[in-house]
């Protein structure tokens, strides 16, 4: 099947917001990737910048680099490869579509651990426009904030104190879903992406040029107190934060319709640029693993922590501070009580099944009481935020749920033991009848 992208959080009305349920499932329980480790991209900003097409060269990247493995020098962008394509970008003011978009071909790459990370893109539509209410905005920025490893701050010509006004209130909202106790940053990656810089014999194009003019909006001495402690925030709530300035990539892509992305019409000087900004974010010693309260997750795990976000944004309300907080939580304890119950079932089954030695009804049971009290452990063991009610209710819930489980196993093991009793039986009359 040809990848595409795939809508997986739409938008409508003033506030609604709703999630391709079977997109979700489809994409993450891919089954040969859905237990890897997971790095999640994802571009955010106001329409009509250049996100889309953008998108269009990790895309290309993560093909030559991770599927044909196919790329053996840093010269990786050549118009050998054809036009770009993948995310639909487009000319004009009018915006595209709304919610939150993923490519849904995902990359198997391999870090320098030699731990293999799945990498997922992801597209945002539809912020910061007239149309887009106040509500969705925050949405869309928070769900993608939270759940990415890496978010791009694509924005145009310069960084604007408005832009980070909007980042720290949006990602505030994110920030809700996250431990407040904890000194950890609530979140990993932050880069900004400034498109059509126009100053780089002040800042030059780049990553280099990027972090000298992050560093002085950031860190300027002389900064009203309310700016000063804005930007303090901001460096709060992200592990890292870099920036990249891009050139403007010439008058055939930002004005012509006609445009079809090919690489000779756009300027050198930003193919360039772009060339050695994706593998700073896609190389395998830059790929960032997404955790969860410091706890990595895996691919299957994402559709678990969308859904339960996009769930909290879909009141008429901002979400207040509790319910974003129990969101992640809620979420996390999901997924680590079925990975918990899937350790015990992995032994129980083998005890059980048919070409096993029988055991006795009290062996089963020391096994159970062994293998559920490492399960309890294993849940114990993770850093999942939420207070000390909800951790005992999911305990509580894991340990009924696995004496449930119990009695059927208890059942099945009687039945072998009856079988072999009756066969027993069935050999010992035939013995007699001889
Ligand atoms: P999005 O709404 O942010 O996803 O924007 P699109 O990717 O759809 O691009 C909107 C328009 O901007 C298209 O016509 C692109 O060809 C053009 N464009 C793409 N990158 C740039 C850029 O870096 N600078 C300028 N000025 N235009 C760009
Ligand atoms: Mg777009």
């Amino acid at each position: 099947m040809t990848a595409i992208a795939r809508k997986i959080v739409d938008l409508s009305g003033d506030t609604k917001i709703t999630t391709n349920v079977d997109v979700l499932s489809e994409i993450f329980n891919h089954p040969d990737l859905k237990d890897k480790q997971v790095c999640v991209v994802s571009i955010t900003g106001t329409f009509r910048q250049g996100k889309s097409f953008l998108l269009n060269f990790l895309l290309r990247y993560l093909n030559l680099k991770y599927k044909s493995k196919s790329l053996s020098s840093e010269k990786w962008l050549s118009a050998d490869g054809g036009d770009l394509s993948g995310f639909a970008w487009r000319c004009g003011s009018e915006r595209h579509t709304t919610g939150i978009l993923m490519w849904s071909e995902i990359f198997l790459a391999k870090l320098p651990s030699n731990k293999e990370v799945a990498i997922v893109l992801m597209d945002t539509q539809g912020t910061f426009d007239n149309k887009t209410t106040r509500h969705h905005c925050a949405a869309i920025f928070a769900i993608s904030t939270l759940i990415s490893s890496v978010q791009i701050y694509n924005l145009r010509n310069q960084i604007n104190q408005a832009d980070l006004e909007h980042l720290e209130c949006f990602s505030g909202y994110g920030q809700l879903a996250m431990d407040q106790s904890s000194r950890e940053a609530p979140f990993q990656n932050l880069c900004f992406l400034i498109r059509d810089w126009q100053y780089p014999f002040e800042a030059s194009y780049g990553t280099e040029g990027g972090q000298h003019y992050l560093g002085q909006f950031l860190n300027a001495a002389e900064q009203p107190e309310e700016l000063r402690k804005q930007n303090e925030n901001i460096k709060r709530l992200f592990k890292n934060i870099n920036c990249c300035l891009l050139p403007h990539p010439g008058g055939k892509v930002a004005t012509n319709p006609s445009f079809q992305g090919q690489l000779e019409e756009i300027s050198e000087e930003f193919l360039q640029t772009v060339e050695a900004f994706v593998p700073s974010i896609l190389a395998p010693e830059k790929l960032v693993p997404k955790t969860v309260n410091g706890e990595t997750i895996k691919l299957g795990d994402l559709a678990h922590f969308i859904q339960s976000y996009c769930q909290n944004f879909m009141n008429d309300d901002i979400p207040k501070l509790e319910s974003m907080y129990m969101a992640t939580s809620t979420a996390h304890y999901k997924v680590v009580l079925t990975e918990a119950q899937q350790l015990y079932q992995n032994t129980m089954n083998l005890l059980v099944n048919e070409t096993s030695d029988i055991l006795a009804d009290v062996n089963l049971q020391a096994h159970h009481t062994l293998k559920k009290s490492e399960a309890i452990d294993y849940v114990k063991s993770k850093n999942i935020m939420g207070d000390e009610e909800i951790k005992r209710a999911s305990l509580a819930k894991l340990s009924h749920d696995l004496d449930e489980m119990f009695l059927s196993y208890k059942k099945l093991n009687q039945i072998k033991i009856q079988r072999k009793k009756d066969l027993d039986k069935f050999n010992n009359d035939l013995q007699s009848t001889k």
